[in-house]
């Protein structure tokens, strides 16, 4: 067995529980997909070099990120990955990540960061620079963090983290176009604080009586009360703060598995006493709020609170 096969089976087991061996390579686990009943028969089986995986009884498929999560790296297959740092705080955690920076909203409206942006229907680079303090670090500008895959600041935007009045860290977002971004090995996000214990723009969003919580940073800039808990391994302690919100509505990305953690979520905030829903913006055509402008989200988000709650609830909203 290789070392990327063994750090896969220790993340299953990590996520899972027990890993059974089994034939010809394949490793079995709890189907996390399965009806309670079914999954202590452990008929999820998975190829620990691939990832490759198949439930016999449910047959839900299940993407490597769901299984490893988005911070498993293989290092044949570096590409769309987050890569999740020890918990103890890196020295560089705390400083933006590079010698300049350009803010978000005083680059060329060419500039490739704006195209990557507009993508995404994000056209409010003044509120991304003054509310979030979002900037680009150029090309000569970045910071090397890691050779292999090779990571560096350079060509990427920063978005801060902040929390409690503090910047407690920061993500880096490659930029498809530019020559770091397009490296095979560009590894597109990255950090070095502790992201399970914060919530990205959760300072703004308590101005809010109702908060958002999206699995991205990006995604939470279509809202002013959005946070986003950095992907979907939602912690404790991320519901925790959620629930200081008497209103949550929980809106990740429209895949079976996160549904099943939104709903998970939902279900947690809802024994705290508070108001919750999931929102599954699949049946609207959308996989996630990338997709989407800041109009068609609220949309969907006010009829969804609304099928529930009413209107009432939201009253006191500023
Ligand atoms: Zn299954």
């Amino acid at each position: 067995m290789n070392e990327n096969e063994a750090r896969a089976i220790a993340k299953l087991r990590e996520k899972f529980g027990e890993v059974k061996p089994s034939s010809n390579g394949w490793v079995r686990i709890a189907c996390p997909t399965c009806l309670p009943k079914d999954r202590k028969k452990f008929k999820r089986y998975v190829r620990p070099d691939t990832l490759y995986n198949k439930c016999f009884i449910c047959e839900m498929p299940m993407q490597r990120d769901e299984l490893v999560g988005e911070s498993f790296i293989q290092v044949s297959n570096p590409a769309n990955i987050t890569i999740d740092e020890p918990k103890k705080v890196h020295p560089m955690a705390r400083t933006l990540p590079g010698s300049r920076f350009i803010p978000v909203n005083q680059l060329p409206p060419e500039h490739l960061a704006v195209k990557f942006l507009h993508k995404d229907y994000l056209f409010e680079l003044d509120k991304y620079f003054n509310d979030y303090g979002i900037v680009f670090c150029p090309c000569d500008a970045g910071v090397t963090f890691n050779s292999r895959p090779f990571i560096s600041s350079a060509e990427r935007l920063i978005f801060p983290v902040r929390f409690r009045g503090e910047m407690v860290g920061w993500q880096m977002r490659s930029i498809p176009g530019t020559i770091y971004g397009d490296r095979p090995d560009v590894v597109k996000y990255y950090h070095l604080f502790n992201k399970g214990s914060v919530l990205f723009n959760y300072d703004n969003a308590k101005k809010y009586q109702t908060v958002v919580l999206v699995e991205g940073v990006k995604k939470a800039l279509k809202l002013p009360n959005a946070v986003a808990c950095f992907g979907k391994d939602v912690t404790e302690t991320q519901v925790q703060l959620l629930s200081e919100w008497p209103n949550i509505i929980v809106c990740l990305d429209s895949q079976d598995v996160a549904q099943a953690i939104g709903e998970r979520i939902m279900n947690s905030l809802r024994a705290y006493g508070r108001r919750a829903i999931n929102v599954n913006l699949g049946p609207y055509g959308f996989p996630s709020p990338d997709e989407m402008t800041s109009d068609q989200l609220s949309f969907v988000l006010f009829n969804e609170w609304r099928s529930i709650y009413g209107t009432d609830s939201l009253r006191s909203e500023s």
